[in-house]
């Protein structure tokens, strides 16, 4: 059995190579992020690292869960 060296152990522990957003990054952009999300525009273009972020960290994920069903559901409500 041979080792790991110490450049792929350390990959392996922060998942796949390519851009990642910090938290602090993941929060500033998250409200464009959304709204070209809904508009149905190319988000994961225009915020690169913001998906593999979001798909890592649970808290930033929850917070792009409630801020996409509130715009959802103020895009949706009718307007009388
Ligand atoms: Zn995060």
């Amino acid at each position: 059995m041979s080792d790991l060296d110490p450049t792929r152990r350390l990959s392996l522990l922060l998942g796949p190579p390519g851009p990642e957003l910090t938290c602090g990054q993941c929060f500033e952009h998250l409200d464009r992020y959304v709204e070209l999300e809904l508009a149905g525009r190319d988000a994961d273009a225009a915020v690169v690292g913001m998906r593999a972020h979001l798909e890592g960290c649970p808290a930033c994920h929850e917070d792009h869960e409630s801020l996409a069903a509130l715009l959802r559901s103020e895009t949706e409500s009718p307007h009388a």
